[in-house]
């Protein structure tokens, strides 16, 4: 049985669902494969230990996609301020106030924002949603592209877009390889209730063993991410819960009083990771298919989400004569979203090698950055300006 389509999304993850979204406001018909089953949210009033500082601009992208609107808001937290410190005493601050906005970013759940994207996905008649499914073989033809899936459906499109994460079977059956680096770290996540309220402050410290990041959960919670070297992360992995508790309270100064933990931490690999190429013939990558970053400046799904709201423009602007697959205009997206992505792939490994340097008078260096960054007001905003985009 063959089904045609404008363009086939495969992977339903943030960015998936997101960019099936974008692409349908833009007028085009889409199938949006995915390989788990549909998502879905525990009746529990347990947290999500996966939380994700979203972006003022990216807000306003769910809000456009009406899948904000279907987040429950008394699970969100607003980032209101960020404090951080360096491993030699300097601290950067940053407010909302300072940036003359409401807030500098929201910290939400991973499932509830995936929940809200793919509920959204479901009114949409011109979404056709395919879970539990199992690729096998995509094939780019001259004026479409087929995928095979492992029951014998097989879909045609006139764009594959591969949405399907860092380790993407799409990216590889269209032959695209990756350049890979192992930032030699696990991102250890775990989220906590809290003594003390956490005033909606994002606070991040830049340790000598690696940096350790607590974001503000509504309520007295938080959510901690603990990047850090292989063997230290399989200690805190290791530790009972009231050693843990202890030794993150210990490590972000006591400033939020006792910890109790109310998720198991989990652990992350952490890899710097570049696909040779976002698009080919009918073919576009967007998210953790295309590049993954540290997630010390929490920028991977809003980069993604980035991804999707140009694709969508891409398309959107194209003449009613041009393919959706047509080379020359993923190019353009590809062009469009080279920078941002560079940026931040080279100010959030530039930010590791620094605060993991040993070197003589690093240290000095980057507490010195830090200190002169904190006393620039000017500075501050525009770097302010560039996070909340
Ligand atoms: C510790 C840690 C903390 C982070 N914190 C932040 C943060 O605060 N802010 C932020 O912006 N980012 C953060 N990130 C990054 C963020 O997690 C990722 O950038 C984001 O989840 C990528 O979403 P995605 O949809 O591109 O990929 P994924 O979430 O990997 O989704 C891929 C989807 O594709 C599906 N799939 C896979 N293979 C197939 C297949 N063959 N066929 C069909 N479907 C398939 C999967 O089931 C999945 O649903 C963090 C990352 C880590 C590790």
């Amino acid at each position: 049985m063959e089904a045609g389509y404008d363009v086939i999304v495969i992977g339903g993850g943030l960015v998936g669902t997101a960019t099936a979204l974008a692409l349908n406001d833009a007028g085009l018909r889409i199938a949006l494969v995915e390989a788990a089953a549909a998502p879905t949210v525990p009746q529990d009033e347990s947290w999500d230990s996966r939380i994700y500082a979203i972006s003022p601009g990216n807000i306003r992208f769910l809000t456009q996609l009406g899948a904000w609107k279907r987040q429950d808001l008394t699970r969100v937290a607003p980032i209101e301020a960020m404090h951080i410190w360096g491993d030699g005493g300097a601290q950067l601050e940053f407010s909302a106030d300072e940036a003359s906005v409401e807030t500098l970013g929201v910290i939400a759940e991973s499932r509830l924002m995936q929940q809200a994207l793919w509920v959204q996905a479901q009114t949409c008649p011109q979404i056709e949603l395919h879970t539990s499914a199992r690729c096998q073989r995509l094939v780019f033809g001259v004026r479409q592209a087929e995928l095979v899936l492992e029951n014998g459906r097989r879909l045609s499109a006139k764009l594959i877009v591969g949405a399907d994460g860092g380790n993407a079977w799409s990216r590889a059956q269209a032959g695209i390889g990756v350049n890979t680096r192992d930032y030699q770290q696990l991102g250890v996540v775990a989220n906590f209730e809290t003594a003390l309220p956490p005033r909606n402050i994002a606070r991040q410290w830049f340790r000598y063993d690696g940096i350790l990041a607590w974001l503000p959960l509504p309520g007295r919670r938080m959510s901690m991410v603990w990047s850090t070297d292989p063997a230290h992360a399989a200690e805190l992995m290791a530790m009972s819960a009231h050693d843990l508790c202890a030794k993150v309270a210990e490590a972000g100064g006591h400033l939020l009083g006792d910890l109790r933990l109310i998720t198991p931490p989990a652990a992350f690999p952490l890899r710097l990771q570049n696909a040779e190429t976002l698009v080919k013939p009918r073919f576009a990558l967007v998210g953790d298919a295309g590049h993954l970053v540290h997630p010390l400046a929490g920028q991977g799904v809003n980069l993604g989400f980035h991804d999707a709201a140009t694709l969508a423009e891409t398309l959107r602007a194209r003449g009613a004569q041009t393919d959706a697959g047509d080379y020359a205009l993923l190019r353009r997206y590809e062009r469009a979203r080279k920078f941002d992505i560079a940026a931040m792939q080279t100010m959030t490994t530039g930010l590791h090698a620094l605060f993991g340097s040993d070197l003589p008078g690093a240290g000095r260096l980057r507490n010195l950055g830090m200190t002169l960054t904190n006393s620039q007001p000017w500075l501050k905003r525009r770097l302010m300006a560039h996070a909340m985009i």
